[in-house]
C-alpha cells in the first residue's frame, strides 16, 4: 500500500471497505452547486467564501461548529416555490426542519405561510410576527393547552391527526366562542422515500386517520356535524426526502377519491386540499432533485385531471415543505482535531462538533458530502469517515467521504445541506454546546440562533 509524507491510510485503489461511495470525485476542490448554497464560491486562493465572506473569518468571528445561512439562497428558494404554485395555492413552510425568528421574518416577507407542530414552534412564529392566519397547527397529539392557544391565537388551520382531536378542537373552540378551521390528515396506504414509494399496507404508523376501512370517512362524518369546527379539506403527507412524483400521484388519487365520496354522502364539496412535504434535496451529487416549478406543475396537473374525472371543483392545493426550502442553504463549518489513519480499512477525521448537530448520519443512515474549504488541496485523495467528538461510535458526520491526503489538524472542513433538521433535532448529548446558525448575506454575517454557552446549561440543572 502507497504511503505520503502525511500518514493518509488506505489509498481508493487497494482494498476498499465497503461503502456507498464509488470513485473519488475528480477534482477535491470543485464544488456542485446542487449541494452548495447560492453564494458558496471559492476564491483566487481556494478558501470558500459564502455571501463574500472567507469561511476563515467566520470561523474566527464565531466559531466552530457552526452552522452557516445562506440567506439570499433562503430567500430564493422560498421565493421560487412561492412563484411556481401561484395565487391559488399556499405554500407552508415545515418550521420543524428549522425555525428560528429571522427565518419566520424572512418566510413572511417571501409570501409563505408556516406549519408548526408544538406550542414552542408556535410561540416562535407568533412572536416573530407571522399572522395567526398564515399558520397551520400539526401534530398526532397536541395537548389541549396547545389547542387551546392555537385556537385563541386564530391560527388559519389545525390539521386533526384523530378521532379524540376531532371532538378536542370543537369543544375548546366552542368554550371560546370560536369556529376553528381545520383539515383532516388521512393516510392513503402510499409511503414514499427517496426514489420509490411503495403503495401498499402502511398504514401502521402513528400519523393520520386511515382511508382504508372507511376510517377516514367516519372521521368526516363527525367533523361535519360539530360546530366548533369548520372542515375546510383533507391533508395527506406521504414522505420524506421524495424525488418520485407517482407517490403524489396515488395519495391525490386517493384524497380525490374521499373527496368525491363526501360530496356524494353530504353534498359537500371541500375547497382545500393538502399534499404535504417530503420533496427531496441534493445531499450528494448523486442526488438529483426537481426544480419547485416543475413539482407544481406536475401536482397541479395531477389534482386537477383527478377531480375532471370525478366531476369535483379543483379544491385551492396547499403544500408543506420544509427540507427543500431550507436544507440547501446551509453548511455546518467544522475545524478538524484528531486524524487517524486505519490500515486496510479507512482513515478517521474528528471533528469538533458531530451527532449532536447532525444526528442524521446515525438516525436515518443519511449521506452527506464534505470538503476541505479553509484552502484548496492538489493532494490525491483519501477515503475517510468524519466523525464528531462524542462518546459514541456510531458518532459519524459523514459516512464515507474522500478529502484530500495532506488534511491536518485546524483545518477548516464543510458539509452542506445541513440546514434542514440539523439544528432543529440538535442535542447536548455529552453536555456539548449546540452551535449557533449564523446568517450571511451581501458581505455581512449575523448570528440568528447563538451559541450555547456553559451557563445556558447550567442554568436548567437546577441542583
Ligand atoms: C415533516 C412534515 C413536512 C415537511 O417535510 P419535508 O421533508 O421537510 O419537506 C410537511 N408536512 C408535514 C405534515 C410534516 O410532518
Amino acid at each position: 500500500m502507497s504511503r505520503s509524507a502525511h500518514p493518509a491510510g488506505p489509498r481508493h485503489a487497494d482494498v476498499l471497505p465497503e461503502g456507498h461511495y464509488t470513485a473519488p470525485p475528480a477534482d477535491l476542490n470543485a464544488l456542485d452547486p446542487k449541494v452548495w448554497a447560492e453564494t458558496v464560491t471559492r476564491d483566487d486562493q481556494g478558501v470558500l467564501t459564502v455571501g463574500g465572506i472567507d469561511v476563515r473569518r467566520l470561523a474566527e468571528e464565531f466559531g466552530t461548529p457552526a452552522y452557516v445561512l445562506d440567506e439570499t439562497d433562503f430567500r430564493s428558494r422560498a421565493r421560487a416555490w412561492r412563484t411556481a404554485f401561484g395565487q391559488d395555492a399556499d405554500v407552508f413552510y415545515a418550521g420543524k426542519a428549522f425555525l428560528s425568528r429571522a427565518v419566520v421574518r424572512w418566510l413572511h416577507e417571501e409570501g409563505l405561510n408556516l406549519d408548526v407542530c408544538s406550542g414552542g414552534e408556535l410561540a416562535t412564529a407568533l412572536s416573530a410576527g407571522m399572522p395567526a392566519d398564515r399558520i397551520a397547527f400539526h401534530g398526532n397529539n397536541k395537548s389541549v393547552a396547545e389547542i387551546r392557544r392555537a385556537v385563541e391565537a386564530g391560527v388559519g388551520r389545525i390539521v386533526l391527526d384523530s378521532f379524540q382531536e376531532i371532538v378536542r378542537v370543537a369543544h375548546i373552540a366552542q368554550e371560546l366562542g370560536k369556529r376553528q378551521r381545520v383539515q383532516i390528515r388521512v393516510t392513503v396506504g402510499v409511503e414514499a422515500h427517496t426514489h420509490e414509494f411503495i403503495a401498499t399496507a402502511h398504514e401502521d404508523q402513528k400519523f393520520g386517520i386511515p382511508l382504508a376501512g372507511g376510517q377516514a370517512a367516519e372521521a368526516v362524518r363527525r367533523a361535519l356535524r360539530l360546530d366548533g369546527i369548520e372542515l375546510i379539506g383533507i391533508h395527506s403527507h406521504i414522505g420524506s426526502q421524495i424525488f418520485d412524483m407517482s407517490g403524489f400521484e396515488v395519495a391525490a388519487h386517493r384524497v380525490v377519491g374521499l373527496l368525491k365520496e363526501i360530496r356524494d354522502e353530504h353534498g359537500v364539496e371541500l375547497p382545500e386540499i393538502d399534499l404535504g412535504g417530503g420533496l427531496g434535496i441534493a445531499y450528494t451529487s448523486d442526488d438529483d432533485p426537481r426544480e419547485p416549478h416543475e413539482i407544481a406543475k406536475a401536482l397541479t396537473e395531477i389534482v386537477t385531471r383527478e377531480c375532471e374525472s370525478a366531476r369535483l371543483r379543483t379544491p385551492r392545493i396547499s403544500v408543506e415543505p420544509g427540507r427543500a426550502v431550507v436544507g440547501p442553504t446551509a453548511f455546518t463549518l467544522y475545524e478538524v482535531g484528531t486524524i487517524k489513519p486505519l490500515d486496510h480499512l479507512r482513515t478517521y477525521v474528528s471533528v469538533d462538533g458531530g451527532m449532536s448537530d447532525n444526528i442524521r448520519t446515525a438516525l436515518y443512515d443519511a449521506e452527506y458530502s464534505i470538503a476541505l474549504v479553509s484552502r484548496s488541496s492538489d493532494a490525491e485523495p483519501m477515503l475517510t469517515r468524519v466523525v464528531g467528538k462524542h462518546c459514541e461510535s456510531g458518532d459519524i458526520v459523514v459516512r464515507d467521504a474522500f478529502l484530500p491526503a495532506d488534511l491536518a489538524p485546524g483545518d477548516l472542513v464543510a458539509v452542506p445541506a445541513t440546514g434542514a433538521y440539523c439544528r432543529s433535532m440538535a442535542s447536548n448529548y455529552n453536555h456539548v454546546l449546540r452551535p449557533p446558525v449564523v446568517a450571511v448575506r451581501d458581505g455581512e454575517a449575523r448570528v440568528i440562533v447563538r451559541r450555547e454557552t456553559e451557563e445556558d446549561l447550567l442554568r436548567l440543572d437546577v441542583g
